[in-house]
C-alpha cells in the first residue's frame, strides 16, 4: 500500500482496521505532506508498534525514486522518476521570483500522438496512479527544500485521459491534509477531450483549464493533434466556453507558433474570431525544436504581430517565456530520456 495513493478517508479506514483512533490518519498525513517524511520510523508521534506494523505490512509513503536530474542555468530542473514497475516519468521544476512551479506528468507515454510532441511519438504505456502524480510534486518540494506554489498538469500524458488518477491527485494537492495548494494555482492542460471538459466543469474545483489549441481550422488541427478528428474545433471551443461560464475561471488557449504552418494572416484572423469576447487568455508559445520533427519557430516579429493584433481586439494575450529548453524540459520535449 502506498500512502500517497490514498485520501484521508481511505487512510482513516485502514488505520481503524489496525485498531488505531481516527486522528492517527491526520498525524500520519502531516508527516507525509507537511514535514515531507518518507520514513515511518521518523514519525515520532506514531507509537513504535504502529511504525513497525506499517512497515511490516509493506506500506510505503512514496512510489517514486529519483533516477536522475538535470538543471539548466536558469534554475529549471528536470527530474526523472523511476516507478515501481521499472517505467520512468519526468517532471520539471521552474523557479521564478514569485512562484515555484512544478510541471508534472499524468501518464507514461501518451496515446494522443501530437505531431510536435516528443512524448506523443513514443506511444502510450499506462496511466499513473494518484500517488505517482502527487508524489512528483512532493518529492521536488523536498529536493528544493521549498514550498511549491503552482502546478501544471502539462508534462507527459493527456491528463483527462487519466481522469480519475489526475482528479484524485489534484484533490490531494488541494486538500488541507495534503499539499494545501490553492485550486487557482493548479492548471490542467488538455488536448481537448470534450466530454471530460464538461465533467471537469461540474467538479466545483475552481482549477484552471488550459487547451492546446495550436491551430484555428480543423484540417491543420487534426494534423497536429489527431484527437481533433474525434472532437473537432467547434465542439472543443464550446466546451471551453462552457467551462469558463460555469467556473468563472479564465481558460488559457495555448498556441505553439510554427513557421509557415499556423502563423499566417488567415490564422491570425481566425484566432481573433475564436477568442474575442469571452473569458480566455491566449498564450503564444515559441515552438521548441524536437529532433525528429522538421518544424521551426515563428520569427519574433510574427509573434509580436499576433500579440499586438489580439491586444487590439481586447483579447488577453501573452508570449510565454520558455524555460529550460537546454535540458529539453520545455513544452513538448519530455520523453524519459534524461541524459546525465
Ligand atoms: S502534447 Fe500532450 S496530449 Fe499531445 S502527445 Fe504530447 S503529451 Fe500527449
Amino acid at each position: 500500500m502506498v500512502i500517497t495513493d490514498l485520501d484521508l478517508n481511505e487512510v482513516e479506514a485502514f488505520l481503524l482496521e489496525l485498531g488505531e483512533p481516527r486522528y492517527r490518519a491526520r498525524q500520519l498525513l502531516d508527516w507525509v505532506y507537511k514535514k515531507g517524511t518518507d520514513d515511518f520510523k521518523a514519525m515520532s508521534n506514531l507509537h513504535v508498534e504502529l511504525q513497525r506494523n506499517l512497515e511490516g505490512r509493506g506500506w510505503r509513503v512514496s512510489p517514486l525514486t529519483v533516477a536522475g536530474t538535470r538543471e539548466a542555468r536558469d534554475g529549471t530542473k528536470k527530474y526523472l522518476f523511476r516507478l515501481p514497475d521499472g517505467l520512468y516519468v519526468e517532471a520539471v521544476y521552474i523557479p521564478e521570483e514569485k512562484r515555484k512551479t512544478v510541471c508534472f506528468s499524468t501518464q507514461v507515454g501518451c496515446a494522443v500522438g501530437c505531431l510536435f510532441c516528443a512524448t506523443g511519438q513514443q506511444g502510450f504505456k499506462r496511466n499513473l496512479t494518484a500517488g505517482e502524480i502527487v508524489d512528483q510534486v512532493r518529492k521536488i518540494g523536498q529536493d528544493r527544500q521549498t514550498r511549491i506554489s503552482h502546478v501544471v498538469a502539462m508534462g507527459q500524458g493527456e491528463p483527462l485521459a487519466n481522469y480519475d488518477g489526475t482528479l484524485k491527485a489534484i484533490r490531494l494537492l488541494n486538500a488541507d491534509y495534503g499539499l494545501k495548494m490553492a485550486a487557482r494555482h493548479i492548471t490542467l492542460s488538455t488536448s481537448g477531450i470534450v466530454p471530460a471538459i464538461y465533467r471537469l466543469a461540474g467538479e466545483e474545483l475552481q482549477i484552471n483549464l488550459a487547451l492546446s489549441l495550436h491551430a484555428t481550422d480543423d484540417q491543420l488541427r487534426s494534423r497536429l493533434i489527431p484527437l481533433n478528428r474525434t472532437y473537432p474545433l467547434a465542439e472543443v471551443m464550446k466546451a471551453c466556453r462552457d467551462y469558463a461560464d460555469q467556473t468563472k475561471r479564465r481558460v488559457t488557449l495555448e498556441y505553439i507558433m510554427i513557421e509557415g504552418l499556423n502563423d499566417g494572416e488567415a490564422d491570425l484572423g481566425r484566432l481573433v474570431k475564436l477568442t474575442k469576447g469571452w473569458l480566455c487568455h491566449v498564450n503564444l508559445i515559441p515552438y521548441n525544436p524536437v529532433p525528429t520533427v522538421p518544424f521551426r519557430p515563428s520569427p519574433p516579429r510574427v509573434r509580436q504581430r499576433f500579440l499586438r493584433t489580439l491586444e487590439a481586439h481586447k483579447v488577453a494575450v501573452s508570449i510565454r517565456q520558455e524555460r529550460g529548453a537546454e535540458v529539453e524540459a520545455a513544452c513538448g520535449q519530455l520523453r524519459q530520456q534524461l541524459k546525465l
